[in-house]
């Protein structure tokens, strides 16, 4: 049997992990179902841990293009509420950020291979088998091949036998949207260095700068809202210009460079994988261990915290429950506080409490924000 450690998923925890395992002379085969750069519905908000973690892996952030940001406004109806982030944190398309950091494996001496799905994942008695498919102008290919330790990172994306055992309380209706648009030049300084949150009735829109003076528009709103929109693009913006004035503004000088919007739904925001559901040998990195309400923008810091965690107990001789059982107690926190905060926001009453709130007591926004972070380890200390 093959000695590489198979890394299923090239988002930002495969791809962490392949470069972490690969710096330290352990042979990786990452595969990708993509076979190129490509857009993810996204907010595109990089924070301050996913920064540092990025910097770590040789991603240049500012190289890229990346828009720094140190500011949040937040929009309740006409009610504004502006104020410093406690820290600085990024803004870069999904496309730039995933691409650098499959560049990054790369390099390290990963062996990545793209346009590679994995179609079957089934245990054995000393390992795993898989079995891929390749696209490729000839057509399909499918390879079977077996492999000791597997990292699961397919994001949202569930494999056949291995699906996330998600609670009802962690199911939802909510659609997530993305598009990005060009301001008009005069517009352009207004979005310097700032995320806008909108919120309404049962969801949120972020607005913020990334690269080449560019903005993107990611929300999520309910399927109710959406058929009622008529399902169709025209329908929710016009819904969504309509939640305030601010967002009527935004939306009438941004020029949209899709026809399209990128869709999501089915989000299991909340879920936690817990020690008790782990399996000898596969390590669930990303959106597999964890997903934190993306209200928060963490996704992509559980992303690369994982990976580096995972990577570290692997390469020690570490075994994937203890990997877990570390991971768990890393994302309960920040996962429970962040579905704490976007439930509240999510209702009127809440909105407005919360508004009231901050008014009163202006450092709240950050200490708030702050308990949605995701600290390290006391392995990684
Ligand atoms: C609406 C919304 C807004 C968000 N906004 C933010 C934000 O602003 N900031 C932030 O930090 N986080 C945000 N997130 C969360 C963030 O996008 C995710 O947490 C992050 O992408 C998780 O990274 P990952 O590597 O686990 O998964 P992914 O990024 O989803 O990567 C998984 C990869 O696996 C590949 N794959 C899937 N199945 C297979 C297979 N069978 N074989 C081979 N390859 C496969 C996919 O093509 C994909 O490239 C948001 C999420 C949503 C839904």
């Amino acid at each position: 049997m093959s000695e590489e450690t198979v890394i299923i998923g090239g988002g930002p925890a495969g791809a962490a992990a392949a470069i972490k395992l690969s710096r330290q002379g352990m042979p990786v085969r990452l595969l990708e179902r993509k076979s190129g750069p490509h857009h993810k519905v996204c907010g595109e908000f990089i924070s301050f841990e996913a920064a540092q973690h990025l910097e770590e892996l040789g991603v240049d952030l500012a190289a890229l293009g990346a828009e720094p940001i140190r500011h949040v406004r937040f929009y309740n109806g006409e009610n504004e509420l502006a104020f410093d982030l406690p820290f600085t944190a990024w803004s870069l398309s999904r496309r730039l950020l995933d691409s650098a950091l499959i560049e990054q494996a790369q390099c390290a001496g990963a062996n990545v291979e793209l346009g590679t799905a994995v179609k079957q994942l089934s245990r054995t008695d000393d390992g795993w088998r898989l079995v891929s498919r390749r696209q490729s102008s000839e057509g399909q290919a499918s390879t079977a091949f077996s492999a000791q330790t597997v990292f699961l990172a397919s994001g949202k994306h569930e494999l056949r036998n291995w699906k996330r055992k998600v609670e009802a309380s962690h199911r939802n209706d909510l659609i997530g949207l993305k598009m990005h648009f060009n301001p008009i030049e005069l517009q352009q300084p207004q979005w310097r260095n700032t995320v806008e949150i909108h919120l309404f009735n049962g969801g949120y829109a972020g607005l913020e700068p990334i690269e080449k003076g560019r903005v993107n528009l990611c929300f999520l709103i309910s399927q109710d809202i959406y058929k009622a929109c008529g399902g169709n693009w025209p329908g929710v913006l016009d819904w969504l210009g309509r939640t305030s004035s601010h967002m009527k503004q935004r939306l009438a000088t941004l020029t949209p460079r899709w026809c399209e919007p990128l869709a999501v739904s089915g989000i299991p925001y909340g879920y936690i994988r817990s020690p008790d559901d782990s399996v000898p040998s596969l390590f669930s990195l990303g959106d597999q261990a964890a997903v934190i309400p993306s209200f928060a923008g963490d996704g992509i810091a559980i992303a690369l915290h994982t990976a580096t965690l995972a990577a570290h107990v692997h390469a020690a001789g570490g075994d994937s429950s203890t990997y877990q059982r570390l991971a768990f107690n890393d994302l309960t926190q920040p996962v429970r506080e962040a579905e704490r905060l976007a439930s509240m926001l999510s209702h009127r009453l809440g909105r407005k409490a919360a508004f009231a709130c901050a008014r009163l007591w202006p450092t709240l926004p950050r200490e708030m924000i702050l308990r949605t972070r995701v600290g390290l380890s006391q392995l990684m200390q």
